[in-house]
């Protein structure tokens, strides 16, 4: 094999966790002599999702922002109230801004090659990792493995818990001004359930334009149509628009499940992203966690320490684990679970929950605070199986 197939660290799938961790690798001044190879089939330029996501803590990727708000409205059947998130805000970020953003920082050093390829295959050989592409074979010290095909959930063992979040979402424009640019609608569960978890969300950019999107939690995928018919209806009763433009539409398919994903394969190989475990089960926020990985990466790197990927805590697994096998026997009954959860915590205590940052005695107080029995009915069907 020739010299120049040799890498410090291959980067496979260059995504958001690719990206995000290539990222974070040129941030290090320590790192600067790593020789860094990216391979993805396609060198992402559009904007082909939007990410969303809470914190507290400023990230690089603030100037870069579409939009974040301090303001939170929750709407259910039995509950409707409005949050101020401080010290938290929820931030928009397109991933064309993104992508384009940490391609020109990638640019600015030689450290870091892009090859246009389709990885066939990572194996680990005696001290080192090898990559099999269509176009030769490169060896590296480390890969960071994040090959994912959307829909594609062939690695999920189905002993576990596997249930889709898929979403339909007009980015919409309407004649008149319309929309409080200050606030965000998360959760409106208005809609019939169906016996599954279903909501709308409302993300106001302008007082004119706004991502108006449908999710669905629920183990097979809806008609096409059918995603068009909610969002219409939804847009024309409870939001009251009837004069407007679709100018973009978005849509996809996040998997949610308590399979553990493995992400420390061997020596010399690792798995990042959607396949190392980052999508939280029970919601499938995945952005923040992939960017504290990259960066606890980076920081492994720099201290030459062994690299070691962590999972979630066993408590939050466990939770999600139950929230999941609630949705997929009754997702109908998460409405109230969530209404309840609005009604008697702050926003606040709710987002640490979600970002597996509270104490134990703070998980206890949120799980007082709703409906016991879709609970207890799950810890059997766990201790069961
Ligand atoms: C439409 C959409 C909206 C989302 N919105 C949010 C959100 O608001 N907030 C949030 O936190 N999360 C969100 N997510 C979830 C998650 O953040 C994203 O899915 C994120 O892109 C996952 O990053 P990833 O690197 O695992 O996968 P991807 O970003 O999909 O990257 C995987 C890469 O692997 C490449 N690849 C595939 N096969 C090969 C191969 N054989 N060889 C080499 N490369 C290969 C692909 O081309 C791709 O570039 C969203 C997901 C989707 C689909």
């Amino acid at each position: 094999m020739q010299d120049n197939n040799k890498y410090d660290i291959i980067i496979s799938g260059a995504g958001a966790a690719g990206l995000l961790l290539a990222y974070a690798l040129s941030c290090k001044k320590n790192l600067s002599k790593l020789k860094v190879l990216l391979i993805d089939p396609v060198k992402k330029k559009g904007n082909d999702r939007t990410w969303c996501f809470w914190t507290k803590e400023s990230t690089p990727f603030d100037s870069i922002l579409s939009k974040s708000w301090n303001q939170l409205e929750f709407v259910s059947q039995s509950f409707k109230n409005d949050f101020s998130l401080s010290p938290y805000n929820y931030r928009m970020l397109r991933s064309e801004d993104l992508y384009s953003f940490i391609w020109e920082k990638l640019s600015e050093t030689e450290s870091f090659q892009f090859l246009q390829a389709k990885v066939e295959q990572v194996e680990q050989r005696s001290g080192h990792a090898e990559v099999l592409t269509e176009k030769g074979t490169f060896k590296a010290e480390k890969v960071f493995d994040s090959r994912l095909i959307q829909g594609d959930f062939t690695g999920i063992d189905e002993r576990y818990n596997l249930i889709l979040q898929h979403f339909k979402g007009y980015l919409l424009e309407t004649k008149v001004p319309y929309f409080d640019m200050g606030k965000i609608r998360m959760f409106d569960f208005r809609i019939p359930q169906k016996q599954q978890v279903r909501f709308v969300y409302v993300l106001p950019l302008t007082e004119r334009k706004a991502l108006v999107e449908f999710t669905v939690f629920s183990p097979d995928l809806l008609n096409k149509g059918e995603y068009d018919e909610v969002l219409q209806k939804y847009i024309a009763n409870l939001l009251n628009i009837q004069d407007y433009k679709i100018l973009e539409e978005e849509e996809g398919i996040i998997p949610m499940t308590d399979f553990p994903f493995k992400r420390n394969i061997s020596e010399n190989i690792f798995k990042i992203g959607t396949q190392g475990g980052m999508c939280k089960p029970s919601t499938g926020y995945a952005f923040l966690n992939m960017w504290k990985d990259a960066q606890a990466i980076a920081n492994q790197l720099e201290n030459k320490a062994p690299i070691n990927l962590q999972q979630s805590e066993k408590r939050f697994q466990y939770y999600d684990a139950l929230l999941l096998d609630i949705m997929k026997r009754d997702g109908g009954s998460i409405s109230d679970i969530f209404s309840d959860m609005f009604k008697n915590n702050r926003i606040q205590l709710i987002f640490k929950f979600l970002n597996e940052e509270t104490t134990l005695a703070e998980d206890l107080k949120i799980m007082w605070s709703v409906p016991s029995m879709p609970f207890f009915k799950s810890i059997y069907n766990l201790a069961k199986n």
